[in-house]
């Protein structure tokens, strides 16, 4: 997906903070963080979005998940925090290559959704 935003953040073209990166997945700081802390992990292939994601996802997308907890220790968020994978538009996805939020900071996150 060479447009792709993520993907071009992924090839260095587009600058990002970054966080981690190995062979399948890379981790970078939000732009617009929403918490003191706000991060994400991606995985390096291309993939739109959850609804796209299948079975021969399962070993990249188990690496994004096993790796969440880790980056936030490092990143200091021993108190916990909050994951987030927005999906397609009800889902509220802004970029179309599948990330999951990372989010934290010294106080609770708050609600899981506005009632
Ligand atoms: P979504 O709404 O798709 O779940 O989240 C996309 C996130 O990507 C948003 O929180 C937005 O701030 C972030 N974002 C969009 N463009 C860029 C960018 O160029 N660099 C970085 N680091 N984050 C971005
Ligand atoms: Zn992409």
């Amino acid at each position: 997906m060479p447009d792709c935003i993520f993907c071009q953040i992924i090839r260095g073209e587009i600058p990002c903070r970054k966080i981690y990166e190995d062979a399948d997945i890379f981790a970078f700081h939000d732009i617009h963080p929403q918490q003191p802390v706000h991060f994400m992990i991606i995985p390096k292939q291309h993939i739109a979005t959850l609804y796209d994601a299948n079975e021969s996802h399962q070993a990249v997308l188990g690496k994004v998940l096993a790796k969440a907890g880790e980056l936030a220790r490092i990143a200091g968020l021993d108190d916990g925090f909050r994951t987030i994978i927005n999906t397609g538009r009800v889902g509220g996805q802004e970029v179309y290559h599948l990330h999951i939020h990372i989010l934290g900071g010294p106080d609770p996150v708050g609600p899981m959704v506005r009632r």
